[in-house]
């Protein structure tokens, strides 16, 4: 069975929704780094003050914070057992990484990207709603938050139309050329994300139970 995983892919593609799944079912830890950031940008110091534009721009955090952050995270994982999702964002980042597990003796098993259209992910994001406090994802169509105080029911900053839209672009432009350093590994499998939740999970189970 793999242990070690990252999930990669556009924003939107559900890497957040599958990471509590195995997190859930397989007690794998979920390092999300957007999460790890949303919960800094609310700090009043000068490092939650440069996360918070950065991140509500939908631009990338620098890879001097980054690196710390991960550290730690991964540090508490024991090295194994974990699923990052969103990191590595860069092929910096892919490459540091690499270094870092490799040091412990825990590299990557398997990359998984979700892969998804641009138009589906405009689709999905534009009516995204999160749960202000669970932080439980929902969608104005597919999940409709019924029955839950609309005042708990928010917009993430950077699900407003501009910062999406920025967001694809680092994502072609800085995210995507990671796919070929793991590719160059051996290392990454795509798997198509316009499916079921589910259908989607099913997959990925199949991925980490093959040797
Ligand atoms: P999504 O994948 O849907 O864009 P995330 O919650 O993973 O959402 O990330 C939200 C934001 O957090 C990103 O747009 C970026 O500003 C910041 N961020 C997350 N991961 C990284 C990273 N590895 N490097 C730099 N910035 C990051």
């Amino acid at each position: 069975m793999k242990t070690r995983l990252a999930l990669f892919g556009p924003p939107g593609a559900g890497k957040g929704t599958q990471a509590r799944f195995l997190a859930d079912r397989l007690r794998f830890t979920h390092i999300s780094t957007g999460r790890i950031l949303r919960a800094a940008r609310h700090e009043d110091t000068p490092v939650g003050r440069s996360v918070k534009s950065c991140v509500d721009a939908g631009i990338l955090v620098p890879d001097s914070l980054m690196y710390g952050l991960v550290e730690r995270a991964l540090e508490a994982t024991g090295w194994d057992n974990f699923v990052l999702d969103g990191f590595p964002r860069t092929p910096l980042q892919a490459r540091w990484l690499t270094r870092q597990l490799k040091a412990f003796h825990a590299p990557l098993d398997i990359v998984v990207f979700l892969d998804l259209d641009d138009e589906r992910i405009l689709a999905r994001l534009s009516r995204r709603r999160i749960h202000r406090v669970t932080g439980e994802n929902f969608h104005l169509d597919t999940k409709p938050p019924h029955g839950i105080d609309p005042a708990l029911i928010i917009r993430r900053k950077d699900d407003a139309p501009a910062s999406v839209r920025q967001r694809l672009r680092v994502y072609h432009q800085t995210t995507a050329p990671v796919a070929e350093f793991f590719r160059e590994q051996g290392i990454i499998i795509r798997v198509d994300a316009h499916g079921t939740f589910e259908a989607v999970h099913t997959h990925i189970r199949r991925l980490l139970n093959a040797a």
